[in-house]
């Protein structure tokens, strides 16, 4: 069912804390943790805690816990004194998707080119 917790789902693990993370926020319906992989001098990851494929079903499944991610990337930024920051959600394998639990990426830190690659 939308929203539960998938077995196989490595954020679904994070969220229930059998894997390990570098967690910087909490909030009731969501969890910020750093990228294990950077790609920029801040590069955090925030998800909901509920299990949605991606951005699209998460804002059609449960928009409030959309609205919450939104939030909470900004929240990231004030924490990490970022004035600038992108967020980014790639959809799709072609578009670099890898883990298939809806992940807002707050990138700062650095010059970000536009148009982005
Ligand atoms: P995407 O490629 O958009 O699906 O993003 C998945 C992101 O999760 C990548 O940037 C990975 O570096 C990151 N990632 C994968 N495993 C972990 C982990 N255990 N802890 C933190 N970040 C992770
Ligand atoms: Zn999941």
């Amino acid at each position: 069912m939308a929203g539960e917790p998938q077995d196989d789902c490595l954020f679904c693990k994070l969220v229930a804390g059998t894997v390990p993370a570098t967690i910087v926020r909490e909030s009731d319906t969501t969890v910020a943790f750093r990228d294990i992989n950077p790609q920029a001098p801040t590069h955090i990851l925030v998800i909901p805690k509920a299990h949605y494929e991606n951005a699209a079903s998460l804002a059609t499944g449960a928009p409030e816990l959309a609205a919450d991610v939104l939030r909470e990337t900004q929240a990231v930024a004030d924490d990490e004194k970022l004035e600038s920051y992108r967020t980014i959600f790639n959809t799709g394998s072609g578009a670099g998707q890898t883990i298939w639990h809806a992940h807002a990426h707050v990138l700062g830190g650095r010059g970000l080119e536009w148009p982005p690659g």
